[in-house]
């Protein structure tokens, strides 16, 4: 039997980028040292107390089916979580709880587009936005952003791409960012919202790092004048609790588009378990000083960081302003990234994933997860720029 085209076209063609943490992945489970800088997971379990409030809300009975939009106690708590954050009045009818921020990049596109109209991005991006796109019947295409412009995206390459592809109708947008580690500052995203405002297109704001903030400050874009009914937030609790594997998150938007994903998930998860919402739930009434808690390992390691990268001249990098990444710019190396990986992989049994996996304008990147001890952490990153610094000489 054949399949769909749609599911065998979700990715691209070719090399996905992803081969150097496949091979990682395999000489760590062979049971070689790999000192694995890769995926966005925390070094920490989810904590002990949430874990309580889940068993317990299975215990007492939180099995059955719940209602696809999500608790409603948990859409109250994310949508004061919001308002507080943003200063945007909020109610849970703007949100909807989704199986973390993904399931909400695909329920905001497809509630975002009509099959076959574009979609944009922007370019790096995480690695799943254009194939969520397409999942959701629409056509991804890049907007570049630039390593000189510290990774900002600018208002003219935007008109540029629109210009090219008028049926454009959301640009998806992140910050902080990943791979870039970027903070975008209130003027660029003043400018990108005038834009979308313009040609009547949705922003879609993936906010999933935004307590991950080292410099600057986050803004959601939703709070500027005039955007409120255009942007649909894509919020999760991988990153800020440590919850990466409950899958839990949201989308905070209008409040008829998240009535239409409600009528979606009625199609398609037929709500998320209930004792993971409570759990949820209770994980957010922890307030701002657990966010910060479980963000300290990355603000400590963000600084070794920049102690180490100020004692070399090898590897180039933008500032590290949120996220839990570094990207590295290793042209002076001659080697792409991909180059660059293989071959730090095979000397240091260090694993990194290459720039080029977040697209062409991270090329003759790597991007480091700060995602292991402290010690260990600073140990391979040293190891990283000495690796760098002899390919140069
Ligand atoms: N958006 C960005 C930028 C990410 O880096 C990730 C995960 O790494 C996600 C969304 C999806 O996260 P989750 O589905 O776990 O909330």
């Amino acid at each position: 039997m054949t399949l769909s085209s749609r599911i065998r076209t979700l990715h691209d063609s070719g090399s996905d980028g992803w081969e150097l943490y496949r091979r990682a992945r395999a000489m760590a489970e062979a049971g070689l040292p790999v000192i694995e800088l890769t995926i966005g997971e925390h070094d920490i379990p989810t904590s002990p107390t949430i874990l309580r409030a889940m068993h317990d809300a299975a215990a007492a009975g939180h099995t059955g089916y719940t209602p696809g939009e999500g608790l409603p106690e948990l859409r109250a708590r994310i949508a004061h979580r919001v308002a507080e954050r943003t200063g945007v009045p909020t109610t849970p009818e703007n949100v909807i709880v989704t199986a973390g921020g993904q399931a909400g990049l695909f329920n905001a596109h497809y509630a975002a587009l009509d099959p076959g109209d574009a979609g944009l991005y922007l370019d790096p991006h995480y690695a799943t936005y254009p194939g969520t796109i397409r999942a959701a019947g629409g056509r991804p295409f890049a907007v570049p952003t630039r390593a000189e412009d510290g990774f900002q995206p600018r208002a003219h390459a935007l008109e540029a791409v629109i210009e090219t592809r008028p049926e454009a109708r959301s640009l998806l947008i992140n910050t902080p960012n990943n791979p870039t580690g970027a903070v975008y500052s209130r003027e660029t995203l003043e400018a990108i919202a005038g834009v979308v405002r313009q040609h009547g297109m949705w922003l879609i704001s993936d906010e999933v790092y935004d307590t991950q903030v080292w410099s600057g400050a986050h803004i959601s874009p939703r709070s500027l004048p005039g955007m409120t009914e255009h942007t649909l937030v894509i919020g999760s609790m991988s990153k800020s609790h440590a919850m990466t594997g409950s899958r839990i998150g949201w989308v905070c938007g209008p409040e008829a588009a998240i009535a239409a994903m409600g009528d979606l998930a009625t199609n398609t998860t037929y709500g998320l378990p209930g004792f993971v919402q409570v759990a949820a739930d209770h994980a957010l009434s922890l307030g701002p000083a657990f966010e910060a808690e479980i963000a300290a390992p990355f603000r400590r390691r963000r600084e070794i960081t920049e102690r180490l990268l100020a004692g070399q001249n090898a590897v180039h990098a933008a500032p590290i302003q949120g996220a839990m990444y570094a990207l590295l710019d290793i042209r002076a190396t001659g080697l792409t990234g991909e180059a660059f990986g293989h071959a730090l992989l095979d000397e240091t049994g260090i694993a990194i994933m290459p720039g080029e996996s977040f697209g062409p304008a991270s090329a003759g990147h790597v991007r480091v997860a700060m995602t292991v001890a402290d010690d260990v952490y600073e140990d391979a990153l040293s190891r990283l720029l000495d690796f760098a610094a002899r390919r140069i000489r």
